[in-house]
């Protein structure tokens, strides 16, 4: 597995193998089994894979998120070694964002609403930096997860949008037993906060917005941003919770299967 710091290097790494598929797997690291399902389809369904590691700083609205953000570059590295990714793009924040960095992607209705309502400029950051993304890769797929299903109709609209060449694959939630989605931000959670949190995924497993809104009102020691049914594709009921310093999202597919 090579492990590439500039848009350079990862050009001129690609170069060769572009006569079979390339999948580009996006992350910011704190590696977990959600992570590691999307690795795992691309291994299966590319010649290439590249995963992305950054952390990146455009869709952190709060300081504080963005320094508690857990990194361990060593563990993920091992952990992408393990999934057969052949090639690891983990740029520095100057890569990406050069001094006089001023082009942005916005993709304004779809990126406005719900998350980007509670985050203003998060999903400016996220559609830039995955453009960037596919600018240097040039990837014939990219995966990315349900769990944040905003950001893939963010970045579905972008692709129509721009007519992007990339085929977008998505993958379902990967959830603990305990029903907790998996996210990079669980590490940051006190098993009494972790506890608690549990009545996000329990109130969305209803799939009802009004038992599912009750049963929040409900529960001790959570702030609820939203709960709210979204018409993506496919619609899902979706929710944000802070739990002490932690904020948390989720969602629960309301109809189709759970791509
Ligand atoms: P992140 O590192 O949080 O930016 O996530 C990288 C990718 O992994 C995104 O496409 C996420 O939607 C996906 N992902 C994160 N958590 C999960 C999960 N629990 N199940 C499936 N995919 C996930």
């Amino acid at each position: 597995m090579k492990v590439a710091r500039t848009i350079a290097e990862t050009r001129s790494a690609l170069e060769d193998v572009r006569d079979g598929p390339i999948g580009l797997v996006p992350t910011m690291g704190g590696l977990h089994e959600g992570h590691l399902s999307l690795l795992r389809a691309a291994r299966e369904e590319c010649d290439t894979v590249v995963m992305s590691l950054f952390v990146n700083p455009a869709q952190f609205g709060d300081e504080h998120d963005l320094a508690s953000y857990p990194r361990d570059e060593e563990r993920d590295l091992a952990l992408a070694r393990d999934a057969g990714v052949d090639l690891v793009f983990a740029p520095s924040t100057e890569e990406m964002y050069p001094a006089g960095f001023q082009t942005w992607v916005e993709v304004t209705e779809v990126g406005s609403r719900l998350e980007g309502a509670f985050r203003p400029g998060h999903f400016r950051g996220v559609a830039t930096v995955v453009l960037k993304l596919f600018s240097v890769v040039r990837p014939d797929r990219a995966y990315f997860g349900q769990k944040d299903a905003q950001q893939v109709a963010v970045i579905r609209q972008m692709i129509r949008d721009l007519a992007l060449d990339v085929d977008l694959r998505v993958l379902p939630t990967v959830r603990d037993g305990d029903g907790l989605a998996l996210s990079s931000r669980n590490a940051l959670l006190t098993t009494e906060e972790r506890k608690r949190a549990l009545a996000l995924p329990r109130a969305l497993a209803t799939k009802d917005l009004t038992a599912a809104r009750a049963l929040l009102a409900r529960s001790n020691g959570l702030d609820v941003d939203y709960v709210e049914v979204a018409e993506f594709d496919p619609p899902v009921l979706a929710g944000a919770v802070r739990v002490g310093s932690v904020r948390l999202i989720d969602n629960v597919v309301l109809e189709g299967d759970s791509k």
